[in-house]
């Protein structure tokens, strides 16, 4: 039954006209089921209906053509309650509308059951039968699970059929609807950055040249059968004959008489060649894997490792054929800082990230650099992003494909109006930060991805509150050497002479993953990640921070910050090796320089240290609260997961009680707090944390500038007198509106953004 719905599901997945696969489906239950009649229904939203798109069963001309109403009939009436209705006699029912165009007259027992895609609802399946029975829990269930299945393969199915034809360019596709992962409107291409890709990843799209794929597919046989003669000649003497006569059959199956052939068949129909190749590779594969022989089963297996290698050198080829377009909108299923470092960046425009959520690294990355990020948008695979027209609007969460002329020229004056306001901020960055009543902010950068730009506007900040080490060591592929590590940190201190520069030791794991030390963990945010890691690996830790502490000679301006901290323990586990590093290094130095002992704090990000904040205020020097993952952590919201992304909310009342709990205790313990979390960085957040005492942010250098601009116009007192309205909201939504209000009668709102 598992096997049987997989396969039904993959075929609609597979197939780009939704008519077809539609029609596929419908077919297919009935056979699975062993009824007599399967339709589907699509819901449109505009029409506030039901529309009839295939059947087997009924009559096939109404389809397309009769719609039920979202409050008609059974069909609607499945809708409405979200749930399947399984009945002997449809007929008999008060719901039941006579429909005469499908000729159901003969059908007496009835299921339908919805389609939800996050909360929505996309449509409904159902079954009928002549015999007045109801149809039994199996069947029930094949269909509930069935519809689960199908709803994320049919959002947007529309969409992927468009964008599958061979010109995408010229076609209208729409919007699509993602999270906000780092503000700002921009107009570029698609371009689309993938890891080593399997079958799964390539969507089916049509070419208008087939000859030009032709030939792409015969080079990328070549190469394919020029490394199998590589890997057999390896391997002869290791491995006996028989077993070398795979690489034969290999080449045989590549020849044209076999497999090739009906690859020729499918470039000829008007597929491209990854299409075609995944289209007879999967046909074959699927037809081996149903063999009832063992042996033969197997032979599914070469067909698809055959098959991949050809793929492999098919996309290598497409990758160094795609031109680099002007402005870059860098689209991939994960956005890395590897992939960032790969795009000039005066030609990356924006990041459209189909996995991540608002917290993501990769957004994070993307505020840093200045540019727009929409994250979390599934709906169109992978490659039909390339070279599409795209505005992305990093305001909204939303991204335009193929727009019109005139909705560029919309955009084009959004952007302008942008750039004006940031205008308006920059102007003032040299200004003190300060309140419109004099109170004093400590306003600092988070640092470590685009360091260039980074210490430009050194003078202007209080130093850096956050060094994000992880970086670097991301970007190469082996851990950096301690001299490496030197020469980064050194130009780090020296860029911010006599400012404090915090910099966290390595905080890899989660969705940093390091590309020479894969972990794989099922829960990887509560997992080995951040000085859980670098304890239990000493050398790392210990390299590190003698690479600190040599690059602080002569600087003296270094602290040490320990991320996710959890546990006492870990800090005291910490501060020894720190102690025994500090030895190292001044002995190694030999007394010829003074080797400054710097301060060390923790980032309070794992709710349960909240809880021991005065032992841990006699162990370290100060705190920083890092409140991307103390969100994620308090409210049980992996910040990684477009899934939940809509409950991920660093203004979740919860989240703020909890920040100004922390306030008041590290106030009375006085013990010195900074934020560096992206709460930091945004208005309506920073705003909050200043009513709630707190005086010392760290924020990406992009929004300093506006920060601080706005932290001058506002008066401290009247701000306070907000706080008991803010704490008492029910949610986050209430707490934006009391800020917005707040901003909007002080004539600051409509500045803060186009
Ligand atoms: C945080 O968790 O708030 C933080 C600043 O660290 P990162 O985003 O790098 O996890
Ligand atoms: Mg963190």
């Amino acid at each position: 039954m598992l096997g049987q719905l997989r396969r039904i599901v993959q075929d609609v997945a597979q197939e780009p006209s939704l008519a077809n696969a539609l029609a596929g489906l419908v077919s297919n239950v009935k056979n699975a089921l062993q009824t007599e009649c399967c339709s589907v229904y699509l819901a449109d939203y505009q029409q506030q209906q039901f529309m009839l798109m295939a059947t087997d069963g009924l009559n096939k001309d109404a389809i397309g053509k009769v719609a039920i109403g979202f409050s008609e009939g059974l069909i609607g009436w499945v809708g409405q309650r979200e749930e399947p209705i399984n009945l002997a006699a449809a007929h008999l029912h008060p719901r039941f509308k006579v429909t005469p165009e499908v000729s159901e007259d003969c059908f007496s027992a009835f299921l339908g059951c919805p389609i939800i895609h996050h909360r929505k609802v996309l449509g409904v399946l159902t079954i009928q039968q002549s015999a007045s029975r109801v149809f039994s829990e199996d069947e029930e269930s094949f269909l509930v699970t069935l519809g689960v299945q199908l709803a994320s393969v049919l959002v947007n199915a529309e969409m992927r059929e468009l964008a599958s034809q061979s010109s995408p360019k010229h076609v209208h596709v729409g919007q699509l609807q993602g999270l906000i992962g780092a503000p700002g409107i921009a107009i570029g291409q698609g371009f689309v950055l993938q890891p080593a890709s399997d079958f799964d990843a390539i969507s089916l799209q049509k070419s208008d040249d087939p000859e030009k794929e032709l030939s792409r597919f015969y080079r990328a046989v070549k190469v394919t059968k020029a490394e199998f003669n590589r890997l057999a000649e390896r391997m002869s003497g290791h491995l006996p004959p028989d077993a070398l006569a795979i690489f034969d059959v290999y080449h045989q199956l590549l020849d044209a008489a076999s497999l090739g052939n009906e690859i020729e068949a499918q470039i000829a129909e008007g597929w491209c060649a990854k299409s075609s190749l995944k289209r007879v590779v999967e046909k074959f594969a699927r037809q081996f894997d149903d063999m009832d022989d063992a042996y033969l089963r197997e032979r599914g297996t070469d067909i698809r490792d055959l098959g991949q290698r050809v793929l492999n050198h098919l996309l290598e080829t497409e990758q160094r054929h795609h031109k680099l377009p002007e402005h870059v909108v860098l689209v991939a299923e994960n956005v890395t800082a590897t992939m960032l470092a790969e795009i000039p960046r005066v030609q990356l425009v924006a990041i459209v990230s189909l996995k991540g959520s608002v917290n993501s690294h990769a957004a994070i990355m993307a505020r840093a650099l200045g540019i727009p990020a929409v994250m979390g948008v599934d709906e169109l695979p992978l490659m039909q992003w390339q070279g599409q027209q795209l505005i992305v609007d990093g305001y909204q969460g939303n991204i335009l494909v193929s727009p019109a002329e005139a909705i560029c020229h919309e955009y084009r004056q959004l952007m302008n109006k942008d750039a004006e306001l940031n205008a308006r901020y920059q102007a003032e960055l040299h200004l003190p930060g300060q309140s419109a009543c004099g109170a004093r902010f400590n306003l600092m950068v988070n640092s470590g991805l685009a360091i260039e730009l980074e210490t430009t506007q050194s003078e202007f900040t209080d130093g850096v509150g956050l060094y994000r080490t992880e970086f670097p060591f991301i970007i190469r592929s082996r851990f950096p050497t301690e001299q490496e590590q030197i020469e980064l940190y050194s130009k780090v201190l020296t860029g911010y002479p006599d400012k404090p520069v915090v910099m966290r030791t390595l905080d890899v794991g989660g969705d940093k993953p390091l590309p020479y030390f894969p972990i794989s963990e099922e829960n990887p945010f509560l997992g080995w990640r951040g000085i859980r890691l670098t304890l239990d690996h000493p050398e790392i830790f210990l390299v590190q921070i003698r690479a600190m502490l040599k690059a602080n000679i002569g600087n003296g301006n270094l602290h040490i910050l320990l991320p996710m901290i959890s546990d006492l323990a870990e800090v005291d586990e910490s501060l020894r090796l720190i102690k025994q590093a500090w030895f190292e290094v001044d002995d190694e130095v030999n007394q010829q320089h003074v080797v400054p002992k710097p301060k060390v704090g923790v980032m309070i990000e794992v709710p349960s240290i909240m809880y021991q904040l005065p032992e841990l205020a006699r162990k370290v020097d100060f705190c920083s609260v890092g409140t991307n993952d103390l969100t994620q952590y308090l409210l049980a919201v992996d910040r990684n997961n477009p899934r939940v992304g809509n409950l991920y909310d660093a203004l979740h009342p919860s989240v703020l009680r909890a920040l100004h709990q922390l306030g008041q205790q590290t106030h009375g313990l006085q013990f010195p707090a900074s934020i560096c979390g992206e709460l930091a960085g945004e208005p309506i957040g920073v705003l909050i944390l200043a009513a709630m005492g707190f005086n010392r942010f760290s924020m990406n250098h992009r929004n300093l500038a506006k920060i601080k601009w706005l932290l001058r116009r506002i008066d401290l007192s009247e701000l306070k007198l907000l706080l008991p309205e803010i704490l008492a909201c029910q949610s986050p939504k209430q707490v934006r509106l009391q800020v917005q209000r707040f901003l909007d009668q002080k004539q600051l709102l409509n500045q803060l953004r186009a």
